[in-house]
Protein backbone atom coordinates (compact mmCIF):
# COMPACT_ATOMS: atom_id res chain seq x y z
CA UNK A 1 0.00 0.00 0.00
CA UNK A 2 0.93 3.90 -0.51
CA UNK A 3 2.92 4.69 2.61
CA UNK A 4 0.22 8.07 4.19
CA UNK A 5 2.90 9.28 6.67
CA UNK A 6 6.19 9.77 7.96
CA UNK A 7 8.29 8.43 10.47
CA UNK A 8 6.66 5.28 11.35
CA UNK A 9 3.71 5.04 8.61
CA UNK A 10 1.19 2.84 8.41
CA UNK A 11 -2.50 1.38 8.04
CA UNK A 12 -4.04 2.54 11.09
CA UNK A 13 -5.79 -0.80 11.45
CA UNK A 14 -2.46 -2.80 11.59
CA UNK A 15 -1.71 -0.32 14.41
CA UNK A 16 -3.47 -1.15 17.71
CA UNK A 17 -0.34 -1.95 19.97
CA UNK A 18 3.34 0.37 19.96
CA UNK A 19 3.63 4.07 19.55
CA UNK A 20 1.36 5.50 17.67
CA UNK A 21 2.27 6.71 14.11
CA UNK A 22 2.36 10.18 12.43
CA UNK A 23 0.40 12.46 10.41
CA UNK A 24 1.94 15.49 9.13
CA UNK A 25 1.03 17.83 6.26
CA UNK A 26 1.20 17.75 2.51
CA UNK A 27 2.98 20.96 1.09
CA UNK A 28 4.25 21.65 -2.70
CA UNK A 29 3.91 17.74 -3.25
CA UNK A 30 5.69 16.12 -0.06
CA UNK A 31 5.19 15.15 3.56
CA UNK A 32 5.90 18.74 6.12
CA UNK A 33 6.21 17.56 9.27
CA UNK A 34 4.49 19.73 11.78
CA UNK A 35 6.67 22.25 13.88
CA UNK A 36 3.51 23.84 16.03
CA UNK A 37 4.02 21.63 18.56
CA UNK A 38 0.47 20.63 18.59
CA UNK A 39 -0.98 17.29 17.53
CA UNK A 40 -4.02 15.67 17.96
CA UNK A 41 -5.38 11.58 18.78
CA UNK A 42 -6.14 9.58 15.87
CA UNK A 43 -8.23 6.20 17.00
CA UNK A 44 -9.29 2.84 16.11
CA UNK A 45 -13.19 3.26 17.12
CA UNK A 46 -13.05 -0.47 17.06
CA UNK A 47 -10.53 -1.08 19.45
CA UNK A 48 -10.18 2.69 21.42
CA UNK A 49 -6.76 2.26 20.36
CA UNK A 50 -4.64 5.61 19.78
CA UNK A 51 -2.86 4.52 16.43
CA UNK A 52 -2.09 7.90 15.16
CA UNK A 53 -1.19 11.50 15.76
CA UNK A 54 -1.73 13.87 13.32
CA UNK A 55 0.17 17.30 13.30
CA UNK A 56 -1.75 20.48 13.58
CA UNK A 57 -1.11 23.42 11.52
CA UNK A 58 -0.08 26.95 12.84
CA UNK A 59 -1.36 30.02 10.96
CA UNK A 60 2.20 30.02 9.75
CA UNK A 61 2.41 26.95 8.16
CA UNK A 62 -1.45 27.36 6.58
CA UNK A 63 0.53 30.79 4.72
CA UNK A 64 3.32 28.14 3.86
CA UNK A 65 0.50 25.33 2.30
CA UNK A 66 -1.29 29.12 0.62
CA UNK A 67 2.06 29.93 -0.72
CA UNK A 68 2.60 26.72 -2.32
CA UNK A 69 -1.14 26.75 -4.49
CA UNK A 70 -0.34 30.33 -4.85
CA UNK A 71 2.95 29.20 -6.72
CA UNK A 72 1.98 26.31 -8.46
CA UNK A 73 -1.58 28.38 -9.90
CA UNK A 74 -0.04 30.74 -12.85
CA UNK A 75 0.97 26.75 -14.58
CA UNK A 76 -1.74 25.39 -13.63
CA UNK A 77 -4.48 27.30 -14.88
CA UNK A 78 -3.04 27.73 -18.05
CA UNK A 79 -2.39 23.83 -18.75
CA UNK A 80 -4.89 23.27 -21.55
CA UNK A 81 -7.92 21.54 -20.70
CA UNK A 82 -6.70 18.14 -22.70
CA UNK A 83 -4.13 17.72 -20.16
CA UNK A 84 -6.46 18.62 -17.15
CA UNK A 85 -8.95 15.87 -17.98
CA UNK A 86 -6.01 13.79 -18.72
CA UNK A 87 -4.69 13.95 -15.50
CA UNK A 88 -8.11 13.62 -14.06
CA UNK A 89 -8.90 10.39 -15.59
CA UNK A 90 -5.68 9.23 -14.35
CA UNK A 91 -6.38 10.40 -10.95
CA UNK A 92 -9.58 8.02 -11.78
CA UNK A 93 -8.00 5.34 -12.50
CA UNK A 94 -5.48 5.21 -9.55
CA UNK A 95 -8.35 6.34 -7.02
CA UNK A 96 -9.83 3.33 -8.55
CA UNK A 97 -7.14 0.71 -8.21
CA UNK A 98 -6.42 1.95 -4.62
CA UNK A 99 -10.20 1.86 -3.20
CA UNK A 100 -9.47 -0.92 -1.01
CA UNK A 101 -6.64 0.54 0.59
CA UNK A 102 -8.59 3.85 0.73
CA UNK A 103 -11.74 1.41 2.58
CA UNK A 104 -9.47 0.28 4.97
CA UNK A 105 -8.06 3.49 6.05
CA UNK A 106 -11.79 4.83 6.60
CA UNK A 107 -12.67 1.73 7.99
CA UNK A 108 -9.41 2.07 10.50
CA UNK A 109 -9.93 5.43 11.50
CA UNK A 110 -13.41 6.15 11.03
CA UNK A 111 -14.54 2.92 11.73
CA UNK A 112 -17.61 2.15 9.09
CA UNK A 113 -17.23 -1.33 7.74
CA UNK A 114 -15.79 -2.07 5.12
CA UNK A 115 -19.08 -2.64 2.35
CA UNK A 116 -19.75 0.91 3.19
CA UNK A 117 -16.59 2.15 3.22
CA UNK A 118 -16.38 0.60 0.14
CA UNK A 119 -19.72 2.49 -1.20
CA UNK A 120 -18.10 5.52 0.29
CA UNK A 121 -15.09 5.75 -2.49
CA UNK A 122 -17.30 4.45 -5.11
CA UNK A 123 -19.75 8.02 -5.04
CA UNK A 124 -16.48 9.62 -4.64
CA UNK A 125 -15.24 8.59 -7.84
CA UNK A 126 -17.64 9.80 -9.27
CA UNK A 127 -17.41 13.24 -8.73
CA UNK A 128 -13.30 12.47 -10.36
CA UNK A 129 -15.56 11.22 -13.35
CA UNK A 130 -17.99 14.20 -13.63
CA UNK A 131 -14.55 16.31 -13.39
CA UNK A 132 -12.76 14.22 -16.44
CA UNK A 133 -15.58 16.40 -18.66
CA UNK A 134 -14.46 20.08 -17.51
CA UNK A 135 -13.38 20.32 -21.45
CA UNK A 136 -17.53 20.52 -21.93
CA UNK A 137 -18.26 22.03 -18.37
CA UNK A 138 -16.50 24.90 -18.91
CA UNK A 139 -17.60 25.87 -22.78
CA UNK A 140 -19.23 29.34 -22.86
CA UNK A 141 -21.86 30.72 -25.02
CA UNK A 142 -21.21 32.69 -28.44
CA UNK A 143 -23.31 35.52 -29.59
CA UNK A 144 -22.79 36.46 -33.18
CA UNK A 145 -23.11 39.83 -34.96
CA UNK A 146 -25.50 41.40 -31.22
CA UNK A 147 -23.94 44.56 -33.55
CA UNK A 148 -22.99 45.10 -36.79
CA UNK A 149 -19.58 43.59 -36.63
CA UNK A 150 -19.53 42.44 -32.89
CA UNK A 151 -19.88 39.23 -31.16
CA UNK A 152 -19.94 38.78 -27.87
CA UNK A 153 -19.05 35.54 -25.79
CA UNK A 154 -18.34 34.44 -22.46
CA UNK A 155 -15.58 32.24 -20.53
CA UNK A 156 -15.10 30.96 -17.25
CA UNK A 157 -11.66 30.95 -15.37
CA UNK A 158 -10.71 29.64 -12.02
CA UNK A 159 -10.64 31.57 -8.92
CA UNK A 160 -7.10 31.23 -8.05
CA UNK A 161 -6.07 29.39 -4.68
CA UNK A 162 -9.40 27.10 -3.00
CA UNK A 163 -9.82 25.92 0.20
CA UNK A 164 -11.88 22.95 1.54
CA UNK A 165 -12.32 22.12 5.58
CA UNK A 166 -14.44 18.69 5.48
CA UNK A 167 -15.59 16.72 8.02
CA UNK A 168 -15.46 13.29 9.68
CA UNK A 169 -17.93 10.95 8.77
CA UNK A 170 -16.75 11.36 4.99
CA UNK A 171 -13.08 11.46 5.03
CA UNK A 172 -12.72 10.33 1.50
CA UNK A 173 -15.94 11.07 -0.23
CA UNK A 174 -16.54 14.97 0.88
CA UNK A 175 -12.63 16.24 -0.22
CA UNK A 176 -13.62 14.56 -3.39
CA UNK A 177 -16.68 16.66 -3.69
CA UNK A 178 -14.41 19.59 -3.84
CA UNK A 179 -11.17 19.17 -5.31
CA UNK A 180 -12.32 17.14 -8.36
CA UNK A 181 -14.49 19.96 -9.68
CA UNK A 182 -11.85 22.76 -8.32
CA UNK A 183 -8.87 22.13 -9.72
CA UNK A 184 -10.10 21.01 -13.11
CA UNK A 185 -11.45 24.56 -13.45
CA UNK A 186 -7.89 25.43 -13.05
CA UNK A 187 -7.90 26.35 -9.32
CA UNK A 188 -5.61 25.27 -6.81
CA UNK A 189 -6.66 23.84 -3.55
CA UNK A 190 -6.13 23.17 0.08
CA UNK A 191 -7.41 21.04 1.93
CA UNK A 192 -7.99 20.76 5.45
CA UNK A 193 -9.42 17.24 6.61
CA UNK A 194 -11.38 16.28 9.63
CA UNK A 195 -8.93 15.99 12.53
CA UNK A 196 -10.44 12.93 13.43
CA UNK A 197 -9.33 10.39 10.53
CA UNK A 198 -7.23 12.37 8.79
CA UNK A 199 -5.39 9.12 6.55
CA UNK A 200 -7.62 9.17 3.58
CA UNK A 201 -6.37 12.69 2.56
CA UNK A 202 -2.95 11.62 2.06
CA UNK A 203 -3.33 8.88 0.30
CA UNK A 204 -5.53 10.61 -2.15
CA UNK A 205 -2.52 13.07 -2.41
CA UNK A 206 -0.36 10.89 -3.12
CA UNK A 207 -2.44 9.61 -5.17
CA UNK A 208 -3.07 12.48 -7.42
CA UNK A 209 0.55 13.40 -7.55
CA UNK A 210 1.49 9.94 -9.08
CA UNK A 211 -1.47 10.23 -11.65
CA UNK A 212 0.64 13.61 -12.81
CA UNK A 213 -0.77 16.57 -11.04
CA UNK A 214 1.66 19.06 -10.83
CA UNK A 215 3.14 19.69 -7.12
CA UNK A 216 1.67 22.36 -5.43
CA UNK A 217 -1.97 21.92 -6.91
CA UNK A 218 -3.19 19.96 -4.35
CA UNK A 219 -2.05 20.57 -0.57
CA UNK A 220 -3.12 19.10 3.16
CA UNK A 221 -3.04 20.91 6.21
CA UNK A 222 -4.28 19.13 9.50
CA UNK A 223 -5.14 20.96 12.41
CA UNK A 224 -7.99 22.50 14.22
CA UNK A 225 -9.71 25.96 14.45
CA UNK A 226 -6.35 27.52 13.96
CA UNK A 227 -6.14 26.08 10.96
CA UNK A 228 -10.08 27.28 9.75
CA UNK A 229 -9.17 30.30 10.91
CA UNK A 230 -6.23 31.07 9.18
CA UNK A 231 -7.83 30.02 6.17
CA UNK A 232 -10.42 32.15 6.68
CA UNK A 233 -8.46 34.96 7.51
CA UNK A 234 -5.78 34.07 4.36
CA UNK A 235 -6.07 36.87 1.80
CA UNK A 236 -5.09 34.94 -0.81
CA UNK A 237 -7.62 32.03 -0.41
CA UNK A 238 -10.37 33.36 -3.01
CA UNK A 239 -12.95 30.80 -2.13
CA UNK A 240 -13.68 28.00 0.68
CA UNK A 241 -16.29 24.95 0.70
CA UNK A 242 -17.13 23.86 3.47
CA UNK A 243 -19.08 20.64 5.17
CA UNK A 244 -19.74 20.06 9.09
CA UNK A 245 -22.05 20.88 11.60
CA UNK A 246 -24.60 23.56 11.38
CA UNK A 247 -22.82 25.81 14.23
CA UNK A 248 -19.60 25.57 12.37
CA UNK A 249 -20.74 26.10 8.90
CA UNK A 250 -23.01 29.28 10.02
CA UNK A 251 -19.52 30.88 11.31
CA UNK A 252 -16.90 29.60 8.12
CA UNK A 253 -20.09 30.91 6.10
CA UNK A 254 -20.17 34.65 7.96
CA UNK A 255 -16.52 34.50 8.62
CA UNK A 256 -15.60 33.77 5.09
CA UNK A 257 -17.95 36.19 3.47
CA UNK A 258 -16.61 38.77 5.57
CA UNK A 259 -13.22 38.44 4.52
CA UNK A 260 -14.24 38.49 0.67
CA UNK A 261 -14.74 35.03 0.00
CA UNK A 262 -16.86 32.75 -2.23
CA UNK A 263 -18.13 30.61 0.56
CA UNK A 264 -20.58 27.49 0.42
CA UNK A 265 -21.06 26.11 3.91
CA UNK A 266 -23.42 22.60 4.20
CA UNK A 267 -24.32 22.00 7.64
CA UNK A 268 -26.16 19.63 9.91
CA UNK A 269 -29.36 17.74 9.06
CA UNK A 270 -32.33 16.24 10.52
CA UNK A 271 -33.84 14.31 8.29
CA UNK A 272 -37.52 13.13 8.04
CA UNK A 273 -39.00 9.71 6.56
CA UNK A 274 -42.59 10.20 6.04
CA UNK A 275 -44.92 6.71 6.19
CA UNK A 276 -48.35 7.06 4.57
CA UNK A 277 -50.87 4.15 5.70
CA UNK A 278 -50.95 2.88 1.95
CA UNK A 279 -46.59 2.25 1.96
CA UNK A 280 -45.69 -1.47 1.52
CA UNK A 281 -44.81 -2.06 5.28
CA UNK A 282 -41.93 -4.27 4.86
CA UNK A 283 -40.05 -2.13 1.48
CA UNK A 284 -40.84 1.06 4.25
CA UNK A 285 -39.41 -1.03 7.11
CA UNK A 286 -36.33 -2.31 5.41
CA UNK A 287 -35.69 1.23 3.94
CA UNK A 288 -35.98 2.93 7.40
CA UNK A 289 -33.50 0.15 8.93
CA UNK A 290 -30.95 1.14 6.05
CA UNK A 291 -31.14 4.81 6.55
CA UNK A 292 -31.05 5.37 9.66
CA UNK A 293 -28.82 2.28 10.89
CA UNK A 294 -26.07 2.58 8.19
CA UNK A 295 -22.54 4.15 8.61
CA UNK A 296 -23.96 3.89 12.36
CA UNK A 297 -26.36 7.00 11.53
CA UNK A 298 -23.42 8.93 11.42
CA UNK A 299 -24.44 10.10 7.72
CA UNK A 300 -25.61 13.52 7.42
CA UNK A 301 -28.20 12.31 4.70
CA UNK A 302 -29.63 9.33 7.82
CA UNK A 303 -32.96 9.27 8.13
CA UNK A 304 -33.38 10.02 12.38
CA UNK A 305 -37.28 11.24 12.67
CA UNK A 306 -39.69 8.38 10.97
CA UNK A 307 -42.78 10.48 10.68
CA UNK A 308 -45.40 7.47 10.93
CA UNK A 309 -49.13 9.13 9.42
CA UNK A 310 -51.76 7.17 10.79
CA UNK A 311 -52.85 3.60 11.25
CA UNK A 312 -49.15 2.88 9.37
CA UNK A 313 -47.80 3.36 12.82
CA UNK A 314 -48.49 0.30 15.14
CA UNK A 315 -47.33 -2.32 11.88
CA UNK A 316 -44.51 -0.18 10.81
CA UNK A 317 -43.01 -0.06 14.36
CA UNK A 318 -42.99 -3.73 14.78
CA UNK A 319 -41.51 -4.72 11.10
CA UNK A 320 -38.47 -2.50 12.30
CA UNK A 321 -38.53 -3.94 15.68
CA UNK A 322 -38.63 -8.08 14.00
CA UNK A 323 -35.70 -6.55 11.88
CA UNK A 324 -33.02 -4.93 14.50
CA UNK A 325 -31.83 -8.10 16.24
CA UNK A 326 -30.58 -9.27 13.13
CA UNK A 327 -28.03 -6.24 12.52
CA UNK A 328 -24.88 -7.21 13.17
CA UNK A 329 -22.51 -4.52 15.00
CA UNK A 330 -18.98 -5.11 15.29
CA UNK A 331 -15.38 -4.20 14.01
CA UNK A 332 -15.97 -2.93 10.39
CA UNK A 333 -13.05 -4.50 9.12
CA UNK A 334 -14.82 -7.71 9.50
CA UNK A 335 -16.40 -8.41 6.73
CA UNK A 336 -19.59 -9.79 9.23
CA UNK A 337 -20.26 -6.79 10.34
CA UNK A 338 -23.21 -4.33 8.72
CA UNK A 339 -22.05 -1.23 11.40
CA UNK A 340 -19.31 -0.14 13.18
CA UNK A 341 -18.47 2.05 15.95
CA UNK A 342 -19.09 5.44 16.47
CA UNK A 343 -16.27 7.42 15.65
CA UNK A 344 -14.98 8.58 19.14
CA UNK A 345 -15.87 7.60 22.96
CA UNK A 346 -16.81 11.09 23.77
CA UNK A 347 -19.74 11.03 20.77
CA UNK A 348 -20.22 7.67 21.59
CA UNK A 349 -21.58 9.10 25.12
CA UNK A 350 -23.36 12.29 23.68
CA UNK A 351 -25.27 9.79 21.02
CA UNK A 352 -26.06 7.30 23.81
CA UNK A 353 -27.29 10.41 26.50
CA UNK A 354 -30.22 11.08 24.13
CA UNK A 355 -31.95 8.02 25.45
CA UNK A 356 -31.88 9.31 28.42
CA UNK A 357 -33.56 12.58 27.71
CA UNK A 358 -35.84 10.96 25.89
CA UNK A 359 -37.33 8.76 28.30
CA UNK A 360 -37.18 11.78 30.87
CA UNK A 361 -38.96 14.28 28.62
CA UNK A 362 -41.65 11.46 27.99
CA UNK A 363 -40.81 9.01 25.05
CA UNK A 364 -40.98 5.32 25.48
CA UNK A 365 -37.01 3.39 24.39
CA UNK A 366 -38.37 0.11 22.40
CA UNK A 367 -34.53 -0.52 22.01
CA UNK A 368 -31.82 0.56 23.77
CA UNK A 369 -28.52 0.04 22.26
CA UNK A 370 -27.00 0.37 25.74
CA UNK A 371 -27.95 -2.91 26.40
CA UNK A 372 -26.24 -4.75 23.49
CA UNK A 373 -22.94 -6.41 25.09
CA UNK A 374 -20.91 -4.86 22.39
CA UNK A 375 -21.36 -1.70 23.88
CA UNK A 376 -19.55 -2.61 27.06
CA UNK A 377 -16.09 -3.60 25.59
CA UNK A 378 -13.54 -0.91 24.98
CA UNK A 379 -14.30 0.26 21.29
CA UNK A 380 -17.16 3.55 20.91
CA UNK A 381 -19.86 0.66 20.13
CA UNK A 382 -23.18 1.20 20.88
CA UNK A 383 -25.58 -0.80 19.32
CA UNK A 384 -29.10 0.06 17.38
CA UNK A 385 -31.48 2.15 19.57
CA UNK A 386 -35.67 2.60 18.49
CA UNK A 387 -37.15 5.39 20.25
CA UNK A 388 -41.50 5.62 20.32
CA UNK A 389 -43.87 8.77 20.79
CA UNK A 390 -41.58 11.19 19.88
CA UNK A 391 -42.90 15.09 19.80
CA UNK A 392 -40.92 18.18 18.29
CA UNK A 393 -40.03 19.61 22.01
CA UNK A 394 -37.70 16.73 23.09
CA UNK A 395 -33.93 16.76 22.25
CA UNK A 396 -33.84 13.75 20.89
CA UNK A 397 -36.15 15.46 18.10
CA UNK A 398 -34.61 19.04 18.25
CA UNK A 399 -30.75 17.84 18.02
CA UNK A 400 -28.93 16.46 14.93
CA UNK A 401 -28.33 12.89 17.00
CA UNK A 402 -26.03 11.48 14.58
CA UNK A 403 -25.98 8.22 15.57
CA UNK A 404 -27.77 4.85 15.28
CA UNK A 405 -31.37 6.44 16.97
CA UNK A 406 -34.29 6.23 15.13
CA UNK A 407 -36.89 8.39 16.70
CA UNK A 408 -40.31 8.21 15.56
CA UNK A 409 -43.23 10.79 15.41
CA UNK A 410 -46.55 9.62 15.16
CA UNK A 411 -49.15 12.16 13.40
CA UNK A 412 -52.50 11.59 12.49
CA UNK A 413 -52.52 13.53 8.72
CA UNK A 414 -50.12 14.32 5.94
CA UNK A 415 -50.37 18.04 6.41
CA UNK A 416 -49.28 16.96 9.98
CA UNK A 417 -46.43 15.53 8.85
CA UNK A 418 -45.85 18.18 6.22
CA UNK A 419 -45.61 20.67 8.41
CA UNK A 420 -43.63 19.05 11.20
CA UNK A 421 -40.95 18.91 8.03
CA UNK A 422 -41.60 22.33 7.50
CA UNK A 423 -41.11 24.13 10.79
CA UNK A 424 -37.80 21.89 11.11
CA UNK A 425 -35.14 24.52 11.32
CA UNK A 426 -32.93 21.79 8.95
CA UNK A 427 -33.49 21.29 5.52
CA UNK A 428 -31.12 18.82 3.82
CA UNK A 429 -32.58 15.36 2.86
CA UNK A 430 -36.13 14.23 3.33
CA UNK A 431 -38.22 10.96 1.79
CA UNK A 432 -41.96 9.94 1.34
CA UNK A 433 -42.91 6.44 1.33
CA UNK A 434 -46.26 5.57 -0.55
CA UNK A 435 -48.06 3.98 -3.50
CA UNK A 436 -49.63 7.01 -4.08
CA UNK A 437 -48.18 8.91 -7.16
CA UNK A 438 -50.00 12.04 -6.32
CA UNK A 439 -49.68 12.08 -2.53
CA UNK A 440 -45.72 11.77 -3.63
CA UNK A 441 -45.96 14.51 -6.10
CA UNK A 442 -47.49 17.19 -3.97
CA UNK A 443 -44.92 16.45 -1.30
CA UNK A 444 -42.23 16.71 -3.76
CA UNK A 445 -44.04 20.27 -4.18
CA UNK A 446 -44.99 21.45 -0.45
CA UNK A 447 -41.84 20.32 1.21
CA UNK A 448 -38.95 22.58 2.35
CA UNK A 449 -35.86 20.55 2.16
CA UNK A 450 -32.85 20.59 -0.58
CA UNK A 451 -33.33 16.62 -1.46
CA UNK A 452 -36.29 14.37 -1.86
CA UNK A 453 -36.65 10.71 -2.00
CA UNK A 454 -39.50 8.98 -3.10
CA UNK A 455 -39.22 6.04 -2.07
CA UNK A 456 -35.98 6.63 -2.06
CA UNK A 457 -34.64 6.91 1.78
CA UNK A 458 -31.17 8.50 1.28
CA UNK A 459 -31.51 11.01 -2.19
CA UNK A 460 -28.32 11.45 -2.27
CA UNK A 461 -28.33 13.23 -6.07
CA UNK A 462 -25.89 11.41 -8.88
CA UNK A 463 -22.26 13.55 -9.65
CA UNK A 464 -24.19 15.36 -12.35
CA UNK A 465 -26.85 16.93 -10.58
CA UNK A 466 -25.77 18.93 -7.23
CA UNK A 467 -25.93 18.22 -3.66
CA UNK A 468 -27.46 20.66 -0.95
CA UNK A 469 -29.76 21.26 1.89
CA UNK A 470 -32.18 24.18 2.72
CA UNK A 471 -32.52 26.42 5.57
CA UNK A 472 -29.94 25.76 8.44
CA UNK A 473 -28.07 22.58 6.64
CA UNK A 474 -26.49 25.14 3.97
CA UNK A 475 -25.16 28.80 3.64
CA UNK A 476 -24.24 30.41 0.64
CA UNK A 477 -25.85 30.18 -2.77
CA UNK A 478 -24.33 27.31 -5.12
CA UNK A 479 -25.20 24.04 -3.72
CA UNK A 480 -21.64 21.54 -3.89
CA UNK A 481 -20.16 19.37 -6.73
CA UNK A 482 -21.88 18.86 -9.97
CA UNK A 483 -23.08 22.07 -12.23
CA UNK A 484 -23.34 24.31 -8.98
CA UNK A 485 -19.58 22.91 -8.38
CA UNK A 486 -18.50 24.45 -12.00
CA UNK A 487 -20.07 27.80 -10.92
CA UNK A 488 -18.93 27.78 -7.88
CA UNK A 489 -14.90 27.26 -8.57
CA UNK A 490 -15.15 29.82 -11.86
CA UNK A 491 -16.16 33.16 -12.62
CA UNK A 492 -17.48 34.06 -15.59
CA UNK A 493 -15.99 36.71 -18.01
CA UNK A 494 -18.15 38.37 -20.95
CA UNK A 495 -16.10 39.41 -24.17
CA UNK A 496 -17.60 41.65 -26.35
CA UNK A 497 -15.18 42.38 -29.81
CA UNK A 498 -14.97 43.27 -33.29
CA UNK A 499 -12.26 43.66 -35.76
CA UNK A 500 -13.56 47.27 -37.94
CA UNK A 501 -11.94 48.43 -40.59
CA UNK A 502 -9.92 51.08 -38.99
CA UNK A 503 -11.03 53.48 -42.01
CA UNK A 504 -14.48 53.40 -40.89
CA UNK A 505 -13.42 54.18 -37.34
CA UNK A 506 -14.58 57.91 -35.70
CA UNK A 507 -15.18 59.16 -32.22
CA UNK A 508 -18.61 58.70 -30.68
CA UNK A 509 -19.70 59.75 -27.45
CA UNK A 510 -23.06 58.27 -27.46
CA UNK A 511 -24.25 55.02 -25.44
CA UNK A 512 -23.29 51.95 -27.04
CA UNK A 513 -26.43 50.75 -29.58
CA UNK A 514 -27.10 47.45 -30.69
CA UNK A 515 -29.69 48.77 -33.15
P1 LIG B 1 -17.66 19.69 12.62
O1 LIG B 1 -18.45 20.88 12.27
O2 LIG B 1 -17.34 19.44 14.05
O3 LIG B 1 -16.23 19.73 11.86
C1 LIG B 1 -16.15 19.98 10.48
C2 LIG B 1 -14.81 20.67 10.20
O4 LIG B 1 -14.79 21.91 10.90
C3 LIG B 1 -13.60 19.87 10.65
O5 LIG B 1 -12.60 19.96 9.68
C4 LIG B 1 -13.20 20.55 11.95
O6 LIG B 1 -11.81 20.49 12.18
C5 LIG B 1 -13.64 21.98 11.75
N1 LIG B 1 -14.04 22.62 13.01
C6 LIG B 1 -14.61 22.03 14.09
N2 LIG B 1 -14.85 22.94 15.06
C7 LIG B 1 -14.40 24.13 14.59
C8 LIG B 1 -14.39 25.46 15.12
N3 LIG B 1 -14.85 25.72 16.34
N4 LIG B 1 -13.89 26.44 14.36
C9 LIG B 1 -13.41 26.20 13.12
N5 LIG B 1 -13.41 24.95 12.56
C10 LIG B 1 -13.91 23.93 13.28
O7 LIG B 1 -18.40 18.44 11.96
P2 LIG B 1 -18.04 16.90 12.12
O8 LIG B 1 -18.43 16.46 13.51
O9 LIG B 1 -16.69 16.61 11.64
O10 LIG B 1 -19.06 16.25 11.06
C11 LIG B 1 -20.39 15.94 11.35
C12 LIG B 1 -21.32 17.05 10.96
O11 LIG B 1 -21.17 17.32 9.57
C13 LIG B 1 -22.78 16.69 11.12
O12 LIG B 1 -23.47 17.81 11.62
C14 LIG B 1 -23.25 16.37 9.71
O13 LIG B 1 -24.62 16.55 9.46
C15 LIG B 1 -22.45 17.34 8.93
N6 LIG B 1 -22.34 16.92 7.55
C16 LIG B 1 -23.09 17.60 6.64
C17 LIG B 1 -23.05 17.22 5.32
C18 LIG B 1 -23.85 17.94 4.30
O14 LIG B 1 -23.64 17.69 3.14
N7 LIG B 1 -24.74 18.85 4.66
C19 LIG B 1 -22.25 16.14 4.91
C20 LIG B 1 -21.49 15.48 5.88
C21 LIG B 1 -21.54 15.89 7.20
Amino acid sequence: MTQIAEPKAGRGSARTTGEPGRISHWIGGRIAPGESGRSGPIYNPATGATTHLVDFASADEVDRAVAAAAEAFPAWRATSLARRSEILFRIRQLVDEHRRDLAALLTAQHGKVTSDALGEVARGIENIEFACGVPNLLKGGFSEQVSTGVDVFSIRQPLGVAAGITPFNFPAMVPMWMFANAIACGNTFVLKPSEKDPGASMLIAKLLQQAGLPDGVFNVVHGDKVAVDAILAHPTIQAVSFVGSTPIARYIYETGTKAGKRVQALGGAKNHMIVLPDADIGMAADAAVSAAYGSAGERCMAISALVAVGSVADPLIAAIRERLPKIKVGDGSDPASEMGPLVTREHRDKVASYLDSGVAQGAKVLVDGRRDPVASGDGFFLGVSLIDDVTPEMDCYRDEIFGPVLTVVRVATYDEALKLINDNPYGNGTAIFTRDGGAARQFQFDVNAGMVGVNVPIPVPVAYYSFGGWKASLFGDLHMYGPDGIQFYTRTKVVTERWPDPASSKVDLGFPRTR
